[in-house]
């Protein structure tokens, strides 16, 4: 199968690409105001810096429109609701199907803690994380869907981007978060609107561009990742080294 994969081709299927990124992470439920969940959220956060200022993002510029521009991420935020706590489990269905993820963000947009249309030269993309322990009753139920997922939906005839990350239950919660978050960041700016942007289609379901390299991670600036597939390379990669800041005056 590994080599099956190699052969695939993405192709753009005319729809919207997020070429200009504002990461919003949602930390939803009391468990993030806690020790705990508080140095997860510093962990969390600056690893997603780390990734997309490492060059994580670089080698998909093959994928935006103008072809070799790179998709940017300007910011990266770090929201935290702990008014509430997401039901357990949690579903996020499709069109008008039960969505407490996207009851979640709308919520925060009408108490403006969150302005998805701010900014008419950037989208904003949001990102919830789930406390530990909570599953996702809508998704499949095969271990890479289940982890975490991306879409969008429709308020006031503009469309809000955003997915969620489960963070498991078991060790290395840290880790498990970051490759699930690189892999719903990258496919939400490929194909954010699922399906008509760059997927590769098989018989039974359309893959993302992470969807394809299933199992080869990698490490981007200390955080680890999920790699990507690069139609250039014909290979799964992630990305090249950013050029660092010259050092002025240090050791
Ligand atoms: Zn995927």
């Amino acid at each position: 199968m590994q080599s099956a994969e190699k052969e695939l081709r993405f192709k753009y299927h005319g729809g919207p690409l997020l070429s200009h990124v504002r990461l919003h992470l949602i930390y939803w439920g009391s468990h993030w105001n806690t020790k705990e969940g508080k140095e997860l959220i510093s962990g969390v956060t600056e690893a997603a810096r780390k990734m997309v200022d490492g060059g994580y993002l670089s080698q998909l510029a093959q994928y935006n429109i103008p072809a070799g521009q790179p998709f940017e991420v300007r910011s990266v935020t770090a929201v935290l609701d702990d008014g509430s706590d997401p039901p357990n489990p949690f579903a996020d269905s499709e069109g008008k199907g039960r969505s407490d993820v996207r009851d979640e963000i709308k919520s925060l947009i009408d108490r403006k803690v969150l302005d998805p249309h701010s900014d008419p030269n950037s989208d904003a993309l949001y990102m919830v994380i789930m406390p530990r322990g909570l599953t996702c009753s809508t998704a499949d139920d095969d271990g890479e869907t289940g982890a975490g997922q991306h879409f969008y939906f429709d308020l006031n005839g503009r469309n809000v981007y955003y997915g969620w990350v489960r963070s498991g239950s078991s060790e290395r919660v840290l880790e498990r978060i970051t490759t699930t978050l690189s892999e719903e960041l990258v496919e939400a700016i490929t194909d954010p609107i699922p399906g008509t942007g760059w997927v590769a289609s098989e018989a039974t379901e359309d893959v993302e561009v992470c969807d394809a390299c299933e199992g080869v991670n990698a490490r981007v600036n200390g955080v680890l990742v999920k790699t990507y597939y690069s139609n250039e390379d014909r290979d799964c990669v992630t990305g090249k080294l950013a050029a660092l800041p010259a050092k002025v005056g240090g050791a």
